[in-house]
């Protein structure tokens, strides 16, 4: 495990640039001699960097890039359980899987993101309402602590440290480093899914869609934040249950009901530098006009696994479509839908140039202190770092979400203010206290650490 020197890292927002070293572990031995060896800055897992933010950066400390601890241990098809290890990306996983006719309960909006991230930030998808979030499928954990153990924990204290199990599902890897996992997965009976789409004129009706949508174990909506008037809060909503097999295909596919890796041929790709300001208030008002009148309303539509579950990762490298400055991810959660009209109202008034903003629905909230999803309607928009006055208006937005007892999703933050912290995370010291115990001298250690003061 050679260390590469003052490596610049940034989230995949690229708002939030800092520098450090990068050491690979191979094992979880090596992971043991870097929090042993760690400095004054500490260190910090990193995945595949697709948290928006600071997360998995650590400014003059030390960046454990787990891409080495990348292999899949076990998959008992009989029992639906996989042993994986930590860097083993969700897009991996799910393509061994595919070829037991299993897959991942629970996965997020892209599939590049590694086990230890979904973890670290306990991800939910597009059936939270109905499926939870990552880590209620997870069984047991291998993690190595700031002092130096490596330790087994499960979610029930018999045998194993249940406390540590549910600090660590969305502890952002600051109680320690998941080397690797037991996962529950789920038999799915094709590679295909059922979508109906339904195309709704303002957020009434939009918020209407979601009654049926919710009957379906995936659903979710694309708003268009700028559209005023009679068409404020238009989009177009999504739901989809897994297409049983012998489901009538689209014509011209030559695809089996088995799963089968994306074929991303045609897969589009951004250049490597886009000028800054390509994406503003007009471009986007245009590209979110075109896009609602695109869509076709239907039922039963039949869309890959993939490309439904993970429509983005069809464009690699599009968060360079923000330019050199970047962009932020703002992505809240709150209980009731009026909190949800004041948000988009916010965002309308301000003329945001709010590219990508998708709603969900979320169910119950897991047990764990940092547990970001919760009952409600879950509200996630891209806005460019640079635009005029962003500042003022995601205080602004923050303030409702406060209001409304909601809460913002620190795997996406780059900015929210310390003080917010304990408001949005009610049992945040409980975790404060976990991690007291298990590193007292805060050896995991990243950005989002110091600047949130967790
Ligand atoms: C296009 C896109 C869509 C997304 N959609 C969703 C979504 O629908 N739902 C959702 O919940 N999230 C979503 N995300 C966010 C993403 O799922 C999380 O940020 C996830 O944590 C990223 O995983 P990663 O492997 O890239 O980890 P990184 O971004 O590298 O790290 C994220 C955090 O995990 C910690 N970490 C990483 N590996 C380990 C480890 N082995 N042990 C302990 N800690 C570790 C890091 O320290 C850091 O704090 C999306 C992101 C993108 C880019």
């Amino acid at each position: 495990m050679s260390p590469d020197q003052g490596r610049l890292l940034t989230g995949w927002g690229r708002a939030t640039r800092s520098s450090a070293t990068v050491a690979s572990p191979m094992r979880a031995q090596d992971v043991v001699a870097a929090v042993m060896q760690a400095g004054p800055r500490g260190v910090i897992p990193r995945g595949l960097g697709r948290s928006y933010g600071d997360q998995a950066q650590n400014a003059g400390g030390v960046v454990l890039d787990t891409g080495g601890l990348d292999r899949i241990l076990q998959v008992d098809a009989a029992a639906a359980t996989v042993t994986v290890q930590s860097g083993v990306s969700l897009g991996t996983l799910t393509q061994v899987l595919g070829r037991y006719g299993l897959a991942l309960p629970v996965v997020p909006g892209t599939a590049a993101v590694t086990v230890g991230g979904a973890v670290a930030a306990d991800v939910h998808g597009k059936n939270h309402h109905r499926d939870g979030s990552f880590g209620r499928y997870v069984s047991r954990m291998t993690i190595v602590t700031a002092d130096g153990a490596v330790r087994q924990v499960r979610p029930v204290d018999a045998p194993g440290d249940a406390a540590l199990f549910w600090g660590t599902l969305g502890g952002l890897g600051l109680t320690g480093a998941v080397v690797d996992v037991d996962l529950r997965v789920v038999p799915v009976p094709s590679g295909w899914m059922s979508v109906d789409v339904v195309r709704a004129r303002d957020l009434d009706e939009l918020l209407d869609a979601f009654e049926s949508a919710d009957a379906r174990r995936y659903s979710a909506a694309w708003v268009d934040c700028l559209a005023r008037g009679s068409g404020a809060g238009r989009g177009v909503v999504t739901s989809a249950d897994h297409a049983e097999p012998g489901h009538k295909r689209p014509r011209g596919s030559q695809r089996s009901d088995r799963w089968r890796p994306p074929d991303r041929s045609g897969r589009v790709r951004v250049p490597p530098w886009v000028p800054a300001g390509l994406l503003n208030r007009w471009s986007v008002a245009a590209f979110n006009d075109g896009w609602y009148r695109a869509s076709r309303p239907g039922t039963g539509v039949l869309q890959e696994r993939s490309r439904y579950l993970h429509p983005l990762d069809g464009v690699a490298g599009w968060n360079r479509l923000y330019g050199p400055r970047g962009f932020v991810q703002y992505q809240c959660v709150v209980p009731a839908a009026q909190a949800v009209v004041d948000l988009l109202a916010l965002l309308r008034s301000a003329r945001a140039p709010a590219f990508l903003a998708v709603l969900k629905r979320f169910g119950a909230a897991g047990p764990g202190p940092l547990a970001f999803p919760r009952p409600g309607w879950t509200l996630a928009v891209d806005l460019p770092a640079g635009v005029d006055g962003l500042g003022r208006l995601l205080d602004d937005l923050d303030a409702v979400v406060a209001t409304a007892g909601g809460s913002v999703y620190l795997a996406k933050d780059a900015r929210l203010r310390p003080e917010l912290v304990p408001v949005f995370y009610p049992r945040i010291d409980d975790w404060r206290e976990l991690r007291a115990q298990v590193d007292p001298s805060r050896r995991w250690q990243s950005d989002l650490a110091r600047r949130l003061s967790l």
